[in-house]
């Protein structure tokens, strides 16, 4: 006993020296001279604020005193505004700048996924978002490569392959090509490279959601009612029963995490909300009362917005009167005119997704220049920025005990995660600071450098410094 005793010991007393080896010394960055936007509120503080790792570990109204380090590095922000690193609730990695469309999208290989996953995350992160939520198309194998410093990238919380019933609007296989359900064999590349997974009955959604997270999935989307860019789901479509939705539900419950469905409507959205969603996703076509139950509830809501204005008619898919997305397109637009207003109302826990799909490079960035823009107009520039740092930041402690990041995100607060941006202006003022342009396929096109954004820095590692 004594010596299985003392063996303990020193393999104790091992383990700790090791621990400490590998976190000290501690690299420490003082932000000093900045102005504070914290996430939370409406007002700039005038603070110090110290990372030290990757922690926000001090913010003081009194000057911190420099200590004399190799370790510290000290930023003179010169009266720039420091705020919490942007979060983009609704991003799609391995399909963001895919040329050709669905077909083109089909026809991918697993390095045309890979490579273009590493330049959207890149893309991202020079946006100066530090964290997003990848809601359709990848495990967690890319997030890894990020989080182990391979990739230069945003956090990402995945949700692994597309979940939709046949005929849903992530039925994406070519038409003509069988069903795996009824063959046994996947004949859509789609299915095969994990990007979608077609199930129809609660056996297979319960298979379908637990084999991503088999694959690292942190939470799970459904498609629950019809879209825009896809062909075999008309747009008032009820995808998945009460039935299939609430199998989603008790097996995410047992993850100790959520689901969240893809719906536009009414009925689709109450039908989720019914079955036990915490989240949804769109939604910008609902009435006023959904809405009112929604913020009632505490449901976290994600809208990409920039489908609701005009200038989306000047996009050669759906602007274009002879295409079926352009009839869709249409339907939308004139549904969802009083969403953004019934939203910022009744105060809804709502989060910016830009939903970035099928792009050109240029097409990407000024999508989501003119989504931040957007957002702003819509919902004024308060609520537009704390719809990108803290209620997203809310929205990713849903993911519970699977949460890859279990620290607080989307805040300056000493105890969070060090993901913070030094930017050129007040973006309470003008959202031009973070990249915004009120342009849209008109906007000059820009090089990667989103010049306002002077500092980047994510887990407490400066990724861009144009000071
Ligand atoms: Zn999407």
């Amino acid at each position: 006993m004594k010596l299985v005793h003392a063996i303990t010991l020193v393999a104790l007393t091992l383990l700790a020296t090791t621990a400490t080896a590998q976190v000290t010394p501690q690299q420490s960055v003082l932000f000093t001279n900045v102005m504070v936007f914290d996430g939370t509120s409406e007002a700039l503080r005038d603070v110090d604020v110290l990372v030290t790792g990757n922690t926000i570990s001090q913010i003081s109204e009194e000057p911190l005193a420099v200590i004399a380090s190799t370790n510290m590095t000290v930023i003179d922000g010169a009266g720039r505004t420091l705020m919490p690193g942007l979060i983009s609730s609704h991003v799609h990695l391995t399909h963001t700048l895919v040329d050709g469309g669905i077909p083109g999208w089909n026809a991918m290989t697993w390095e045309d996924l890979g490579a273009v996953a590493t330049a959207s995350a890149k893309e991202y992160l020079m946006m100066g978002f530090t964290t997003v939520r990848d809601m359709g198309g990848m495990a967690d194998g890319f997030k890894r490569a990020i989080d182990k410093g391979l990739i230069e990238g945003p956090r990402i919380y995945p949700a692994g392959a597309y979940i939709a019933q046949t005929s849903g609007h992530g039925d994406l296989r070519m038409r003509g090509q069988p069903n795996a359900q009824l063959t046994g064999i996947q004949y859509s590349n789609l299915e095969r490279l994990g990007i979608i997974r077609i199930a129809d009955g609660v056996p297979n959604v319960l298979t379908a959601v637990r084999e991503n997270f088999a694959n690292g999935a942190v939470y799970i989307k459904l498609h629950a009612g019809g879209g825009i860019s896809s062909e075999k789901d008309p747009l008032h479509t009820i995808q998945y029963t009460m039935e299939e939705l609430k199998a989603a539900d008790v097996a995410t419950r047992n993850w100790d995490t959520y689901f969240t469905v893809h719906a536009y409507t009414t009925p689709t959205v109450n039908l989720a909300l019914d079955a036990g969603a915490q989240a949804i996703d769109h939604a910008q076509m609902v009435d006023e009362k959904t809405i009112r139950r929604m913020a009632r509830q505490g449901t976290f809501l994600t809208s990409n917005l920039s489908g609701m204005s005009e200038g989306l008619l000047a996009h050669p898919l759906y602007g274009n009167p002879a295409n079926a997305q352009y009839v869709k397109t249409k339907a939308f637009m004139d549904a969802s005119k009083n969403f953004a207003e019934w939203v910022k109302e009744h105060d809804v826990k709502w989060s910016f997704g830009d939903d970035m799909v099928l792009s050109t490079q240029v097409q990407f960035r000024q999508l989501v220049d003119h989504e931040k823009w957007y957002a702003g107009e819509l919902f004024g520039n308060y609520f537009a920025l704390k719809g990108m740092t803290s209620t997203p930041g809310q929205l990713a402690q849903l993911t519970g005990q699977t949460n890859p990041y279990p620290g607080t995100l989307g805040v300056i607060e000493e105890g969070a995660y060090a993901d913070i941006l030094l930017v050129d202006g007040n973006p309470l003022e003008d959202l031009a600071a973070i990249g915004a342009d009120s342009g849209w396929f008109d906007a000059e096109p820009r090089t990667q450098n989103v010049e306002s954004i002077r500092i980047i820095m994510k887990d407490g590692k400066i990724y861009k410094n144009t000071l």
